[in-house]
């Protein structure tokens, strides 16, 4: 089973998301694949009682990693579990980039997610200047190591992890089918070091222009455990046609 996931970005009000939502619950009645989807966090609950036993679950596109206080415009992990978000997405390149998100800020989101029952989706990707100079492993590796090093062995499998190459995010550029396997496998062997057998079982998805046309063949590699897709989880077609992955 794979986990697909739409991130919706800062796209849709409350309106259109309940819109895309009764959309999705239609053509993903059958879906056998794992399905959550990433409002932005005004539409959180009206999609959460949208979506009750649909089989569609809920994520969040960020929080914070205190559970309240003067943090202005800020939004917390307790919020989000009332919202009824299950997941969160944290370190997205959009919010390292524009947000000056540094990795302490993300290691503290990631195990504040962790403390409260929330699956962290954590986004690990070069840019395109460090893959043309060969640097990606590297790159993801320190990303990665820097994140997850304050969790315990045993908490680890509470996690996803993203590979997002920055280069393949809303350019309509993807990672070749093997190039998404290679740093999958990367991934996983990276973290088999550092937190053990464990590193078997946690689901590492690929993000980067995935739509209806390619999704198939990045899906298919053994280390890829699913997408996060941006924007062709805006439409219903082309995201269901992705969440049917591997069924008739
Ligand atoms: C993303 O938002 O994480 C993403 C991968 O976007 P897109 O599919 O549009 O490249």
């Amino acid at each position: 089973m794979k986990f697909i996931a739409g991130n919706w970005k800062m796209n849709l009000g409350v309106r259109e998301s309940i819109q895309l939502t009764k959309e999705l619950k239609k053509t993903l009645k059958a879906a056998k694949n794992a399905v959550a989807v990433f409002p932005p966090f005004t539409s959180l609950y009206p999609v959460s009682k949208e979506i009750e036993g649909s089989g569609i679950v809920l994520g969040a596109q960020n929080m914070h990693f205190e559970d309240n206080g003067a943090y202005t415009g800020e939004i917390s992990p307790l919020m989000l579990k009332e919202s009824g978000c299950k997941y969160v997405i944290i370190g997205h390149s959009e919010r390292r980039f524009f947000f000056n998100e540094s990795g302490e800020f993300i290691r503290k989101k990631v195990s504040s997610a962790i403390s409260h029952g929330i699956i962290p989706i954590l986004c690990v990707g070069e840019n395109l200047d460090e893959r043309e100079k060969g640097l990606q492993n590297n790159v993801v590796k320190s990303q990665l190591l820097d994140s997850i090093k304050n969790i315990e062995g045993g908490k680890i499998g509470n996690i996803i992890i993203a590979y997002e190459p920055v280069w393949a995010i809303g350019t309509g550029k993807t990672a070749t089918p093997e190039q998404a396997e290679e740093m999958h496998s990367f991934i996983r062997k990276t973290i088999s070091i550092s937190h053990g057998a464990v590193s078997s079982k946690i689901k590492i998805i690929y993000g980067g222009s995935v739509n209806a046309s390619n999704s198939e063949s990045i899906l298919s590699q053994k280390n890829v455990d699913g997408a996060l897709v941006g924007g062709a989880s805006l439409k219903a077609e082309s995201f269901s046609k992705i969440a049917f992955y591997g069924e008739e």
